[in-house]
């Protein structure tokens, strides 16, 4: 039911359109529809009753009713008159009115003819999926043009976020990789908007993203998270397992004024007292982080301060960068560059530091059990991976099977016989696990 003015009836087109490409039919009636959306309008008072008595007349005949357009915009004139539609979107919202009639009216897949799997085309092993919640970033880092390239942040509505995830999973993924530019700043463009997914109310909000993300059942591994204090409360799900204990923290450097030059996200926090913190809380919590040396300005000091910050900071998982200037970023007018040879040769020692800690805390593991998800599989049985390694940046876990079959994606149990500086060397405990396993639902 499409009501108001020219710029609402294309809105309505482009939402017919966009169903009917995903093969939607579109009904004559109301009885007839198995679920109607109203495209309102609520430019003035006639216009939003006509509005709202089209949502009655649908709710009446029907009962399940989308509403969009203007009207959507304030939503309480709505609920106020039919508390019971399904979902209230706003003018333009073309995505999340399709987002809407996914949840209440899933499109039937059909293998012969559909070209796309429900879970879209992944470029990722069938059983890992990176889940993007975001674009753009509104931090400004001195070195970084991502804003200005990408925009400010545009966090997706938390329901569409959770949906995808649920069809990955439900295509066989047992990882979840959560990227963005900023996960801690996850819906705050929103204004942490609410909405449901299987029954419950979700905020757009980093710590209700990562509760219901624990409850699938599968691995959960967040990137790109800012050490603001309201980052701690993911570490509780960390300590119960409902999400991987692994933060992945892009700390750059360990000296306040380094990092205030970088114009750094939280660069005002006590890193190292909150590291401590959640440790406390997560023994096995893994952080791993990226750092950038010879940085404009950096002095010996700075550069001494963050060895420094790095031994007590322990770090699991590093990597680095030397500084090298990019066109538009603000670094560039920073006065005090640094030496090729001096950053090569400050790379060199920051690595030798990172590098005996990773061997230090690997050394640590050897003799646990621990769960590992296998990635590949040779003749000497698995190149696997546990919860403190991440895909492509991380080290892996080499599993000797015994001669026990394994394939990628398998889920098992390996006792930690052996570490390096990245890897570990593992045998197999217990026989794989195939299929998902289902976990307890987080409580609220
Ligand atoms: S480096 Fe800073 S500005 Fe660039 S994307 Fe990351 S947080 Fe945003």
């Amino acid at each position: 039911m499409s009501l108001g003015c020219p710029k609402a009836l294309v809105d309505s087109e482009r939402i017919l359109t966009g169903l009917r490409a995903e093969g939607y039919d579109i009904a004559p009636t109301y009885r007839d529809a198995d679920v109607v959306v109203v495209n309102t309008c609520g430019f003035i008072d006639a216009a939003i009753d006509e509005s709202l008595d089209a949502i009655g007349e649908a709710l009446a005949q029907n009962g399940r009713v989308i509403v969009t357009g203007c009207l959507g915009a304030r939503p309480e004139r709505i609920l106020e008159r039919h508390p019971q539609v399904l979902k209230i979107t706003g003018p333009q919202a073309y995505e999340d009115v399709m987002g809407a009639v996914h949840e209440h009216l899933p499109p039937r897949h059909d293998p012969f003819l559909d070209l796309v799997p429900p879970q879209g085309i992944r470029l990722t092993p069938r059983h890992y999926a990176y889940l993007k919640i975001s674009e753009g970033c509104n931090n400004r880092c001195s070195f970084c043009i991502i804003p200005s390239l990408r925009g400010r942040l545009a966090s997706r509505p938390i329901d569409e976020v959770l949906r995808e995830a649920e069809r990955l999973a439900a295509a066989g993924v047992k990882e979840l990789l959560v990227i963005s530019q900023d996960t801690s700043a996850y819906g705050t463009d929103l204004r942490h908007a609410e909405a449901s997914w299987r029954g419950e109310r979700y905020a757009a909000r980093f710590i209700d993203l990562a509760r219901a993300l624990g409850s699938l059942g599968i691995w959960v591994r967040l990137h790109y998270v800012y050490p603001y204090p309201h980052v701690d409360a993911v570490i509780e799900l960390m300590a119960e397992r409902r999400v991987l204990p692994y933060l992945d923290v892009p700390f750059q450097h360990g000296s306040p004024s380094v990092l205030k030059r970088m114009r750094r996200p939280a660069h005002a926090e006590n890193t190292l007292a909150r590291i401590r913190a959640w440790r406390a809380q997560c023994p096995d919590l893994t952080i791993r982080s990226t750092f950038i040396v010879g940085f404009p300005g950096e002095t010996e000091a700075e550069f001494a301060e963050l060895l420094a910050w790095l031994d007590e900071a322990e770090l699991d998982r590093v990597g680095c960068f030397k500084y090298s200037p990019v066109e538009g970023a603000k670094a560039n007018e920073l006065a005090g560059w640094v030496a090729p040879e001096v950053q090569a040769e400050r790379y060199e020692r920051f690595m030798e530091r990172a590098r005996a800690i990773s061997a230090r805390r690997l050394a640590a593991r050897v003799g646990k059990t621990i769960e590992v998800l296998v990635d590949q599989v040779d003749q000497e049985g698995a190149v696997a991976r546990s919860w403190a390694d991440a895909p492509e940046i991380d080290g892996v876990v080499r599993v000797r099977s015994g001669g026990k079959p394994l394939r990628p994606g398998d889920l098992t149990q390996v006792e930690v016989t052996g570490a390096g500086e990245y890897d570990l060397e593992a045998r197999l405990t217990a026989p794989p696990v195939t299929a998902p396993r289902a976990r307890a639902a987080p409580s609220a």
